[in-house]
């Protein structure tokens, strides 16, 4: 076979070279650090950790990245061989030793006989003769390559900072408050004029939530990053920092809408969330871009009416970070529909985080594995996590109808929200049991999703699924 190119020798990198090579294909992989350093990573080492040592929870019962780690697991993979072997004690979560770990991985690359690599940076798209390559340059993609990827997509397609507004599942909003319509009853493409869930504030409600951001404690930008405000784009806090009106002018705006529960009152001020998924599981909260910390925005939230009892599938941000639009750049199997033969994996796709990141690496390497030796690729079932990570990224995610053309497709992190529903009739009350609260519901779907979900990856990887604990 001809070798397939991996250019980034980062998490998702040197799992999909580790994929590629293990599948009895050569890989070239080509790294920069050693020439050329970025502005977070500390070492040379592939797979380096550029911030905390966790993988977040290992429990595969009921936690979503737990599941993920299962499943990668069974498909082989190198990234999770090396944590494994390198684990701190961390309760619940799988934290490691990073010297250790990132050594591993690197010894692991380079030891393999199949894999060579190149320390070089690769500065512009792969060219035609490499016939077959993956982009897994991550969030910190050098400039070169950077203004190359820009120049195929698009202008638009590829963004150099995410702007991120917090995510919460549906069920947990308190539809006794909130209600649903588009603001003046507008129906867009594909919509209904009841695309937005709104949660009313009065007076008395909207000085304390602000009062509330201005005082909450947020983060910093860190000296490299700069401070990438530009417009529509300013977190929430700094926002309610410019004047007591101003979010009620801008995305608190209550014109247009009109309270379902109580319609002869105004409201002062509305928070609207924006489906966010295909399934509608998961809403964003519309214009809620923040640097404030996890803490202080889960508190400062939950103040908000409707939100009471909000469950955040993933809170704000606003970071560098380089990605691009994969759900209309890429095929379901990560190719750029524009260069066949051209994967990306990785968080430059718009998953976040190393896991996920290392997820992504590791099918795009069994992909293009799968390719080169002319077999159609295998996607995972839609229920497994890596499905349906993969779904995120190559197309479940929905545009905004009120705003055609803007885009929207922000970053993720593995989460139940993204996996479809189970079967109507699956949750059942266990015997014995007097009281089957909406939280104890809420833990038996996500049991339930978590084994439908470990089971359909065991029969695609044709592997057994592996025997866990039941979690308390
Ligand atoms: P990377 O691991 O960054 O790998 C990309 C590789 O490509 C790098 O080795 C880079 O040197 C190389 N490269 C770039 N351009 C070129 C080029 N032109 N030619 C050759 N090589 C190139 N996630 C978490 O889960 N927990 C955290 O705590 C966390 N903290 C983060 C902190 C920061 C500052 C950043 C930027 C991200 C953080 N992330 C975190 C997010 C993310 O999970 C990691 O960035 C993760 O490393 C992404 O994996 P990746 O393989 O896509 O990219």
């Amino acid at each position: 076979h001809f070798p397939i190119h991996v250019i980034g020798g980062g998490l998702a990198g040197s799992e999909a070279a580790w994929q590629i090579a293990n599948a009895g294909v050569p890989v070239i992989l080509h790294e920069m650090r050693g020439v050329r350093g970025t502005e977070a990573h500390k070492t040379d080492d592939f797979a380096e950790l550029v911030c905390s040592n966790s993988f977040r929870s290992d429990d595969a019962t009921s936690n979503a990245v737990g599941v993920i780690h299962a499943e990668i697991r069974m498909a082989g993979s190198l990234i999770m061989a090396c944590a494994d072997k390198h684990q701190v004690p961390a309760g619940g979560a799988l934290a490691v030793d990073r010297d250790g770990f990132s050594a591993a991985v690197t010894q692991a690359i380079a030891s393999h006989p199949l894999i060579t690599v190149l320390r070089e940076e690769i500065q512009g798209l792969p060219p035609a003769e490499w016939d077959q390559a993956i982009i897994a340059t991550g969030p910190l993609t050098a400039p070169g390559l950077a203004s190359a990827i820009q120049a195929e997509t698009g202008a638009d397609a590829l963004a150099f900072f995410d702007a991120i507004a917090p995510i919460v599942y549906r069920e947990s909003i308190n539809m006794d408050v909130c209600w649903y319509q588009s603001r003046y009853d507008k129906v867009g493409p594909g919509g209904t004029g009841k695309d937005y869930i709104n949660c009313p504030m009065d007076e008395a409600q909207y000085n304390a939530f602000v009062d509330a951001l201005i005082a909450g404690d947020a983060v910093g930008f860190k000296e490299w990053e700069g401070t990438p405000y530009f417009d529509g784009c300013l977190p929430i806090e700094v926002m309610a920092e410019r004047g007591r009106e101003t979010l009620r002018h801008g995305p608190m705006k209550p014109m247009g809408l009109t309270n379902a529960h109580n319609p002869t009152v105004k409201a002062y001020a509305v928070v609207q969330l924006r489906q966010d998924n295909a399934l509608g599981t998961l809403y964003n909260m519309v214009g809620f871009q923040t640097k404030l910390k996890y803490g202080a925005q889960a508190e400062i939230f939950r103040l908000i009416p409707g939100l009471e009892n909000a469950e955040f599938a993933r809170l704000g941000g606003l970071h560098r970070n380089t990605y691009i639009n994969s759900p209309t750049l890429l095929d379901r199997s990560l190719v750029l529909k524009s260069r066949p033969g051209l994967r990306f994996a990785g968080q430059i796709t718009g998953c976040e985080g190393y896991v996920e990141s290392a997820s992504i690496g590791l099918l795009a390497g069994r992909f293009a594995a799968a390719e080169r030796k002319g077999e159609a690729p295998l996607l995972p079932p839609d229920t497994t996590a890596l499905g349906s990570l993969l779904n995120h990224i190559t197309g479940g995610h929905i545009v905004s109808d009120e705003e055609p053309g803007k885009r929207s497709f922000q970053p993720m992190n593995i989460n139940f929200g993204l996996f479809p529903e189970l079967e109507p009739g699956s949750i059942v009350k266990p015997e014995g049991i007097k009281r089957f609260r909406g939280k104890d519901k809420t833990i038996m779907k996500r049991q339930l999703i978590a084994k439908r979900a470990l089971a359909d990856c065991a029969k695609w990887l044709g592997v057994s699924a592996p025997v866990l604990a039941e979690s308390a």
